[in-house]
């Protein structure tokens, strides 16, 4: 048995995986971003295959959710573990769909602003946590969150982020950046009527 892959253009060549820099330009930043992608030995053609080309495609989303001031997969999951929540529930509570997490975890696609916001609500608040399981309905599906999950916060809902740390054990959420917080684009619709 061969450890190396055919390739599958020339037939006879082996092909190795490979990552170069690439740069990517997104609403005006620009970052450079790996790109995987596959080399043959013998006939030296490059190649993206269902795997690397997935894979790039969620480097870059994570990318455009930086831009876009969304929360990326990884601080996604990092509050669903915080809520301790399966992804399941985590559709449950906040809607989306039933994959909506593993897609938004992966960075398979964006969530929407309107989301993001409720998400960035609740990572910040165990109160807005607990505020929307009652909205749901849901109590009884979260009994195994009952113990506080960041008692620094607990029962406190922080709207606006303070300029420092406070004297007591309130901690200002270190992912949390006001600028992207709400962005409204010329010819945003007002929520008000
Ligand atoms: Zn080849």
């Amino acid at each position: 048995m061969s450890a190396q892959e055919l390739c599958p253009i020339c037939g006879e060549g082996h092909v190795t995986a490979s990552v170069q820099m690439v740069e990517y330009e997104y609403k005006g930043h620009k970052a450079e971003l790996p790109s995987h992608y596959k080399q043959c030995d013998t006939c030296t053609s490059d190649f993206a295959g269902m795997a690397e080309s997935k894979l790039n495609k969620r480097i870059v989303m994570a990318f455009r959710k930086q831009v876009d001031g969304l929360l990326t997969g990884d601080e996604i999951t990092a509050l669903r573990k915080q809520y301790k929540l399966t992804q399941a529930q985590a559709a449950r509570l906040f809607g989306g769909g039933p994959v909506a997490f593993s897609k938004y975890e992966n960075d398979d696609v964006a969530q929407s602003e309107a989301m993001d916001t409720l998400l960035r609500l609740v990572r910040r608040s165990p109160a807005a946590f607990w505020a929307l399981v009652e909205e749901k309905g849901l109590q009884a599906d979260f009994t195994q969150q009952r113990e506080p999950v960041r008692a620094d916060v607990q029962g406190t809902v922080q709207l606006i982020s303070l300029p420092r740390v406070q004297n007591n054990t309130i901690r200002p959420d270190p992912h949390y950046a006001p600028r992207a917080f709400r962005r409204f684009r010329q010819g945003a619709v007002s929520c008000q009527r």
